[in-house]
C-alpha cells in the first residue's frame, strides 16, 4: 500500500498517518518531520528550509522533492509507505508521479475554526516525537509515553498558523481535485474520536 495523507495543518493527518503506517507495517514518511530533523542536525537542507518553516511558508519544491525522492528510493519503501505532508503543491504531485506509485489518497478534513483551536492546544514531544493536545493531557507538561517535556512547535504560534492555513488553501487544497481525477481519493472527517477516525481510514485504505 502506497498512500498519501492530505489535509490542512491541525486536521490530525500526522497522528492518523503514523497510526495507519504502524497498523500496516509500512514506513511513515513525514516531510515536516524530515525537515525539522534536518534543521536540528544543521544540514544544508535544514539551513535552507528553516526560514520558510519559521514563517509558515512552504519550503521550495526543489528541496522537498529532493528529500522525498531520496527517501522513497530507500529499500524499506519497497513494500509500501505512508506519506504525510507530501505532496503539498501540484508541482510536487507531478514530480511524485515520476518516482512513486500512489494507490490511495486519504483527505483528512476539518473546518478552519476547529483546526485553529486544535493547533493552539497541540504539544509535541522532543523525545519520541509524539503529538498530544492539552485537552487530553489533564495539565501534564511531560510526554505521557516517554516523560520528556512537551513543547509547542514554533510554527504553531497563531499568526504563523494563519499563514500556513492560507498556504494550504492556495497551494495544497487543489491537489484534492488532481487526485479525484485519478480516482484514488477518499475523504475522512476527523472531528470524531481518534480510534473511530483511524478505523474509517484503515477501511478506506483496504477498499
Ligand atoms: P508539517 O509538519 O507537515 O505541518 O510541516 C511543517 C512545515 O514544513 C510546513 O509548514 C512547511 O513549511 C514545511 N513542509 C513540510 N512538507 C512540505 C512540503 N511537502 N512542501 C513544502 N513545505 C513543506
Amino acid at each position: 500500500m502506497n498512500a498519501i495523507f492530505l489535509g490542512p495543518p491541525g486536521a490530525g493527518k500526522g497522528t492518523h498517518a503514523s497510526r495507519a503506517a504502524a497498523s500496516l507495517g509500512v514506513p511513515y514518511i513525514g516531510t515536516g518531520d524530515m525537515l525539522r530533523g534536518a534543521i536540528a542536525g544543521g544540514t544544508r537542507v535544514g539551513l535552507e528550509a528553516k526560514a520558510y518553516i519559521d514563517a509558515g511558508d512552504l519550503v521550495p519544491d526543489g528541496i522537498v522533492i529532493g528529500i522525498a525522492r531520496e527517501r522513497l528510493g530507500m529499500p524499506d519503501c519497497a513494500g509500501g509507505f505512508i506519506l504525510d505532508g507530501f505532496p503539498r503543491t501540484i508541482e510536487q504531485a507531478w514530480a511524485l508521479a515520476g518516482f512513486g506509485r500512489i494507490d490511495r489518497v486519504i483527505s483528512v478534513e476539518l473546518d478552519d475554526e476547529a483546526l485553529i483551536e486544535r493547533i493552539a492546544g497541540r504539544r509535541v514531544c522532543g523525545g519520541c516525537g509524539g503529538i498530544h493536545n492539552v485537552e487530553t493531557l489533564g495539565g501534564r507538561d511531560e510526554c505521557p509515553v516517554c516523560s520528556t517535556p512537551l513543547a509547542r512547535r514554533g510554527d504553531d504560534e497563531p499568526d504563523v498558523v494563519r499563514h500556513r492555513l492560507e498556504a494550504y488553501h492556495r497551494e495544497t487544497a487543489p491537489l484534492r481535485d488532481y487526485y479525484m481525477g485519478l480516482g484514488v481519493i477518499k475523504s475522512v472527517r476527523s472531528d470524531r474520536p481518534v480510534p473511530e477516525v483511524s478505523a474509517d481510514i484503515l477501511a478506506a485504505l483496504a477498499e
